[in-house]
């Protein structure tokens, strides 16, 4: 795949990164690996890091919910895709709202559906088509992993409703790099694993920009909250881990706001968008 997924323009430039080739778009700064894929439904069977990926994110869930119903004015009914065992759909239910799922790997979708979500198994592009649209539609550290992500945003934001909001948490690629530089510099010794992960597609603020401006949608971009604790298991010593990131979450919150978002140091970006509805004045 030579040319980006997402601005279809040919301009990269080649990285290596572990055993992997990728590319990074010298327009909106994607980079991709290349080949893009390779299964990892197996690693979610297997280790299951999602109940422990739930516990620490119920704060980020509350808040999002919170802010999508001040908006909404009340809760609606919220499509969450790649919903593992249905930890944010369960606070959403408690919350007031109609939950509903999409999932691909077929134990969590049982469990999902278990706990009282309308959950289907497979990924967004192989649904069948539908009447139904939804106020709010999720993705919690997931579009990393989907088969085309212009495609995919484009699929969702045609699921949703006209005043519909979509959210997005992803990882900060620019931040995760600057933490890959500074492990390999300094990180080696301290006996942690690099906590810097390469996805299949890593984006930083100019490629979500990139991606909600190709799908015609209004968007704001901001740094996220960090989950707290080590949800996914990178540190050996969980009390380091967690004071670091809350000095760094508290760092970079005071420079976002200081710099009116200008500077986005944290290494996720929380990120809302919804259609853009052409004004009738
Ligand atoms: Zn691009």
């Amino acid at each position: 795949m030579k040319t980006c997924p997402i601005c279809n323009v040919e301009s990269n430039e080649i990285e290596e990164h572990g055993e992997s080739l990728y590319r990074k778009c010298l327009i909106c700064n994607l980079l991709w690996r290349d080949p893009p894929h390779e299964d990892s439904t197996g690693y979610y069977e297997s280790v299951n890091p999602t109940y422990a990926i739930n516990q620490s994110k119920q704060e980020l869930y509350q808040a999002v919910l919170r802010k999508a119903e001040k908006y909404l004015s009340k809760p609606g009914s919220v499509l969450d895709i790649g919903c593992g065992v249905g930890g944010f759909l369960d606070i959403a239910k408690d919350r007031g709202w109609e939950t509903f799922g999409i999932e691909p790997v077929e134990q969590l979708v049982e469990i999902a559906n278990s706990r009282g979500h309308s959950v289907k198994s497979g990924v967004l592009s192989t649904q069948k088509k539908t009447s139904s649209r939804f106020d709010l539609i999720t993705y919690w550290d997931v579009l990393m992993l989907v088969e085309n992500p212009l495609d995919e945003i484009q699929r969702a934001a045609d699921l949703l409703l006209d005043d519909g909001l979509l959210f997005l948490r992803v990882r900060n690629h620019k931040v995760v790099r600057k933490i890959d530089e500074f492990w390999k510099i300094a990180g080696t010794q301290t006996g942690f694993k690099n906590p810097a992960v390469f996805h299949p597609f890593n984006y930083e603020t100019a490629t979500m920009k990139k991606l909600f401006a190709k799908n015609n949608l209004e968007f704001q971009i901001m740094g996220g909250a960090l989950t707290s604790g080590d949800a996914y298991g990178v540190g050996k010593k969980g009390k380091w881990v967690e004071y670091t990131k809350r000095s760094f979450g508290l760092f970079s919150s005071k420079v976002e706001q200081m710099s009116g978002n200008r500077y986005i140091f944290s290494p996720t970006l929380e990120t809302w968008a919804k259609r853009r509805i052409a004004s009738t004045g």
